[in-house]
């Protein structure tokens, strides 16, 4: 009884472009800390069942507390940038992470282990490079199977693919989703995807530099 509010089968591990979050019509705010890498980013690493329903915000007296990832800081703020509004330290989008999604696997993942396994996780996945290895690179328009057999070549698993839509309505690449092992040890073939909303073709928007936002 005591153990059933988290029980679960998976983790999705999430990562986002930072491109497709800010040429959004919503626009994004760089974290306190500067600009982020031209890389994706974690947004989180997600308690989730193989029928697809989730938990959330499952244990309201063990919140985010800072003071336990302390060591881990300087990482997340490489790894795991926030691009929400108004520009913050990040540590709003860390909390709200564990509070939300966190809570649901304590029982495996304590809050420094939770965050340090999506830290290794993202090291161990390394997207850019793996879709930059099949000509697949910010700038270009690919179809949505090809970046999927991408990731699949690459890593070994396909990827859950999201997608969003720039100022102009573009269909882009938003967030990739993988799939890890409820221990969060390693990667697994995903049991179930999340719904995809994406085209047949979709664009991999760069993240410009700021000589380029100038110019455009
Ligand atoms: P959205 O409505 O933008 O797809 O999702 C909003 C939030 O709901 C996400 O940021 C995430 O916290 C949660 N969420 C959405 N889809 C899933 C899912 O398939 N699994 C889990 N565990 N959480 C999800
Ligand atoms: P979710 O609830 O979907 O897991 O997480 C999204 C929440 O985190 C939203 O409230 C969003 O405003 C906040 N957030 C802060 N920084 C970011 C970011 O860089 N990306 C995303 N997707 N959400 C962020
Ligand atoms: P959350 O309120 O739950 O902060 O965000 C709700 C939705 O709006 C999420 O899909 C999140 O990614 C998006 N969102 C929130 N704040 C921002 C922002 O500053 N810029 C962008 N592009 N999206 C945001």
């Amino acid at each position: 009884v005591l153990s059933s509010a988290q029980d679960f089968d998976f983790f999705y591990f999430v990562q986002q472009w930072p491109g497709s979050y800010c040429d959004t019509k919503q626009s994004c705010c760089y974290p306190t800390s500067g600009k982020p890498l031209a890389d994706f980013g974690i947004h989180g690493l997600w308690p989730n069942n193989n029928d697809g329903s989730y938990p959330l915000n499952c244990d309201s007296h063990n919140p985010f507390k800072s003071s336990e990832i302390k060591e881990l800081i300087g990482q997340m703020q490489k790894h795991w940038p926030t691009l929400a509004c108004p520009s913050n330290d990040g540590l709003k989008f860390w909390g709200h992470e564990w509070n939300k999604h966190g809570t649901c696997s304590e029982s495996v993942l304590d809050q420094h282990s939770y965050f340090e396994t999506a830290l290794r996780l993202q090291k161990e996945t390394n997207l850019l490079e793996i879709l930059r290895e099949s000509g697949i690179r910010p700038g270009g328009f690919y179809r949505l199977d090809e970046i999927k057999e991408a990731i699949k070549e690459g890593l070994g698993f396909a990827p859950g693919i999201e997608c969003n839509r720039d100022e102009s309505g573009t269909n882009q690449l938003y967030q990739i989703f993988l799939c890890v092992d409820n221990s969060g040890k390693q990667i697994i073939e995903c049991p179930v995807f999340p719904r995809s909303k994406c085209r047949d073709k979709v664009e991999f928007p760069v993240f410009p530099s700021i000589t380029e936002e100038g110019q455009s």
